[in-house]
């Protein structure tokens, strides 16, 4: 999303782009693959398409379309007590709290009072949300519901993100937010962007692994890579925009001597990337009959979310046949059994839909870390898009601007990187 994004954005201002891209297909974890008769997500699943969103004006920018399903406002959450169905037309947090509260109005409106004060005044970042929590509120229930809500909204659980950074998503999720599936699956979605981006005279090379960030005297000249068409190529150029994440960036051009101590102080003191467990499965009957929303658990460890892409969009699977999507979480990013809790993901979907998984085939049961985790870094956590290299940037989700996360993350992070760029580079080259 990162690099395809800031494809799109450079071509639009009149720069001729090469996108170098390892695989055969495009998006990353913003893709989709054919399995079994089912369009199968790579990753993301909710995509945001507001006209504000850094996507949506990435693709608005060439004129592509993004051909979504919207599914805003089809929130449902999931205590211990029951289910709470988001109501579409407003007062959403207000109804969350008061659900996660039960009788206790009073204090769910104090709660929500606090909600109200921390958005009009974003706390600071030295102590966790889930500190804030603790500080404002003693009903558990409240801290689970939001326990699930970080951890499949935001991909960070409560005690990882910083208080101010939880409040400054909630800011920037509430303008106008709208978001959404992509109806051909998120591989459609890209090669639509893709299609446009080369009409304009910027190439994309697939196949082709970029193995050497090419760096001479502190500045970024070009790129060394290994096309499975061209064999190994090296291309001159005046930026490059690496879309692999910083510590690989880092790797690749030139390793840690070549960068200063204080961006790898910033790069070390807060090492982890956010994890996330894909488990995709098809079933005769839905687990949920009808539910053509997004579902967030907060009565589990590690389940998190729920989605019936077939019901969204019937395409997604073969007739009579529904496709579901669930992610899970590891409880503690920073000390995850990624095993274990994968495991533990597929138990609690069964817990929660009993009997219902028995006939289930599964499509997919992933692990997502290391080179493609669910976010290259925490909430709160990111790098800049500027490196210490000139003319290097980093885009993509440990990159993203505050209050941003995943795919809107990586294309923020474009969005940002493209105006240094651009403000300093002379059209064409
Ligand atoms: C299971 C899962 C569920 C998620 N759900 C959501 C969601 O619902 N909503 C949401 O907004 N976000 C979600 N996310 C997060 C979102 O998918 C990512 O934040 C976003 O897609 C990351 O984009 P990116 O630009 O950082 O790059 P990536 O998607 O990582 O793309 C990097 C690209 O670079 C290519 N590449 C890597 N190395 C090289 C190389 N050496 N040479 C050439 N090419 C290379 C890769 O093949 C890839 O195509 C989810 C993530 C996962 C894993």
């Amino acid at each position: 999303m990162g690099g395809m994004c800031a494809t799109a954005r450079l071509t639009a201002a009149g720069q001729r782009v090469l996108l170098v891209e390892k695989s055969a297909h495009l998006g990353g974890r913003c893709s989709s693959r054919e399995r079994d008769g089912c369009t199968v997500t790579t990753g993301a699943i909710m995509i945001p398409m507001a006209k504000h969103s850094a996507i949506r004006e990435a693709f608005d920018l060439l004129d592509a379309p993004m051909d979504m399903i919207e599914l805003t406002g089809r929130m449902r959450y999931r205590l211990s007590h029951g289910d709470y169905d988001q109501a579409t037309s407003g007062g959403g947090l207000r109804g969350l709290i008061a659900f996660a509260f039960r009788d206790d109005e009073a204090g769910a409106q104090q709660l929500f009072d606090d909600f109200i004060g921390a958005l009009k005044d974003i706390p600071g970042d030295s102590h966790t949300f889930r500190d804030w929590l603790d500080e404002h509120t003693r009903n558990e229930d409240v801290k689970k519901l939001f326990q699930g809500f970080c951890a499949a909204l935001m991909g960070t659980n409560t005690h990882e993100i910083p208080a101010g950074e939880f409040f400054r998503f909630l800011a920037y999720s509430s303008r106008g937010s709208r978001f959404g599936m992509a109806v051909n699956g998120n591989a459609g979605m890209m090669e639509s962007l893709a299609g446009k981006i080369e009409e304009r005279g910027s190439r994309i090379l697939r196949q082709t692994n970029c193995r050497e960030i090419i760096v001479e005297n502190g500045a970024a000249t070009g790129v060394s890579v290994m096309s499975r068409e061209l064999g190994e190529v090296t291309y001159k150029c005046e930026t490059v925009l690496s879309n692999l994440g910083p510590v690989r960036t880092v790797a690749l051009a030139g390793g840690r001597d070549a960068f200063d101590d204080e961006y790898l102080a910033q790069l070390d003191a807060w090492p982890h990337e956010a994890p996330i467990f894909h488990v995709s499965f098809l079933t005769d009957q839905p687990l949920i009959d009808g539910f053509d929303g997004c579902m967030v658990f907060g009565n589990t460890k590690n389940f998190i979310y729920l989605e019936i892409p077939s019901f969204i969009s019937p395409g997604h699977a073969p007739p009579g046949k529904y496709l579901h999507t669930a992610f899970g979480a590891p409880s503690d990013a920073a000390n995850a059994d990624l095993k274990a809790e994968l495991e533990n993901t597929c138990r609690e979907i069964e817990e929660n839909f009993p009997g219902k998984l028995d006939a289930a085939k599964f499509l997919v049961r992933a692990r997502h870390s290391g080179s493609g985790p669910g976010m290259h870094r925490w909430a709160g956590h990111m790098m800049p898009v500027t490196t210490p290299i000139s003319n290097l940037f980093n885009v993509g989700d440990g990159a993203t601007p505050p209050g941003t996360i995943g795919t809107e993350g990586a294309a923020s992070s474009a969005r940002e990187a493209v105006k240094l760029i651009v403000s300093s580079t002379p059209a064409g080259k």
